[in-house]
């Protein structure tokens, strides 16, 4: 944390120093952008193929095969999810929460996409609907759906805590998630856990001591955040036990609902969409 009296005086540039303009680290507009409009048609004449209710305060995985959409919805009550995603067929090849945010910022909506770790760097998944895309940012800063944030779990807790045990942390149930799905002894189902999309979850950074708050998310029942699989994906989520995250994650003190995730296969791929190949750099680096 910055500190509020720092020990060293400002030198005699100080201000000019400061009000250069910042200047964007990765302009996407080399990126290959996707065709919203083209993968929403693909939705006419969907058809559900499969469905998975995540129970409160657990976690459950999905499979999503490469050109099909899957959903997650709020059901009964405001809750927020932490998801993970795989290549099914490759588990080293998962999510990059880090290089995600520094490509589309702090949080994602409709147009994003999730990337891939190294030395895949590939698209695995685009956002195609949210329900949500109106909060923008509100006064303090926040929004919904960030990629900032890790995931709660145990190690966090028992520090904060004193020694605390707590079950059921995002952490540990997408790790009992992932060992149920994949016959996986839990360490090492633990070791491929990885940084989440906060789903649903309102969060930002405090703008006097840049730390990481969150506040109830306005998700309501009937919202749902509509992804496009890019390749063969392996989902996880997990409904924290934040429930809205207005108050404390890491005990059972919240109210908390299911969340769920639905499979649809179009009856016709996205017009010219193609999955995308692993990345094109050679990986020799210099030798
Ligand atoms: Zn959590």
């Amino acid at each position: 944390m910055k500190p509020q009296s720092p020990d060293h005086l400002p030198p005699a540039d100080a201000a000019s120093r400061k009000a250069i303009s910042p200047v964007i680290c990765y302009p996407v507009e080399t990126l290959p952008k996707p065709d919203l409009a083209g993968y929403r048609a693909a939705r006419e004449g969907w058809q559900k193929v499969a469905e998975v209710l995540v129970p409160a305060r657990d976690a459950r995985c999905f499979d999503v095969p490469a050109g099909h959409f899957f959903r997650i919805t709020s059901v009964e009550g405001p809750q927020v999810g932490d998801l993970n995603l795989w290549n099914a067929a490759n588990l080293a090849e998962r999510f990059y929460s880090g290089k995600t945010r520094a490509l589309h910022g702090t949080h994602l909506s409709s147009g994003d996409r999730m990337w891939t770790s190294h030395p895949y760097l590939r698209p695995m998944a685009t956002i195609t609907d949210d329900t949500l895309d109106w909060y923008g940012f509100d006064a303090f800063g926040g929004a919904v759906h960030d990629v900032i944030g890790t995931r709660c779990d145990p190690y966090t807790h028992n520090l904060l805590s004193h020694g605390g045990q707590y079950h059921h942390c995002c952490h540990s149930n997408l790790t009992r998630a992932l060992a149920d799905a994949r016959g996986l002894p839990l360490d090492q189902a633990e070791g491929h856990v990885h940084d989440v999309l906060n789903v649903f979850m309102c969060t930002g950074f405090t703008r006097d001591t840049g730390q990481y708050f969150m506040k109830a998310s306005p998700v309501r029942p009937g919202d749902y955040l509509e992804f496009f699989a890019e390749i063969d994906l392996l989902g996880a989520l997990s409904a924290c036990p934040g429930g809205d995250c207005s108050s404390e994650h890491s005990s059972d003190t919240a109210a908390c609902h299911p969340l769920l995730v639905e499979v649809f296969r179009p009856a016709v791929p996205p017009t010219g969409w193609v999955s995308p190949p692993v990345n094109g750099y050679d990986g020799s680096h210099g030798r």
